[in-house]
């Protein structure tokens, strides 16, 4: 099985406002979707990139998984997204080969499609998603 491309990267900021700023400063680029997952204690932006896209995570209290990681290893890159073209099939492929899901059932993500997480200890330190996206 093969993953057809970077969905997005994932990025845990403490401020998204200033962070928002130097990305549109910098780069041109605008926010294009943003929400708060009060369930999951997660502000979330998306801004597009091409197929891509770069998504802000910012804590909204301390119980927050991302003020977790940013109180362990600073604000930066969170995880990394991959699309899939099944995330179901990808999970059972995946488990069959010894790889540590974080999400053995695929859940939805905060734009409406399936998601699952990898276990980073699986993946060399490195926090991997994937996202399910059907070819149009
Ligand atoms: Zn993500």
């Amino acid at each position: 099985m093969k993953a057809l491309g970077i969905a997005h990267i994932g990025i845990a900021v403490s401020d998204m406002d200033g962070i928002l700023k130097i990305i549109e400063e910098s780069f041109g680029l605008k926010c294009n979707f943003r929400n708060k997952l009060a369930e999951q204690g997660i502000e979330i932006a998306k801004i597009i990139l091409g197929d891509s896209s770069i998504e802000l995570l910012k804590p909204l209290n301390s119980d927050s998984v991302i003020q977790k990681f940013i109180d362990k290893r600073g604000a930066g890159l969170h995880h990394i997204s991959l699309a899939v073209d099944d995330v179901e099939a990808y999970i059972n492929h995946l488990e069959n080969s010894a790889i540590e899901m974080i999400d053995k059932i695929p859940r939805t993500g905060a734009d409406g499609r399936r998601i699952a997480f990898i276990h980073p200890k699986s993946m060399g330190g490195i926090l991997i998603e994937l996202e399910e996206r059907h070819s149009e």
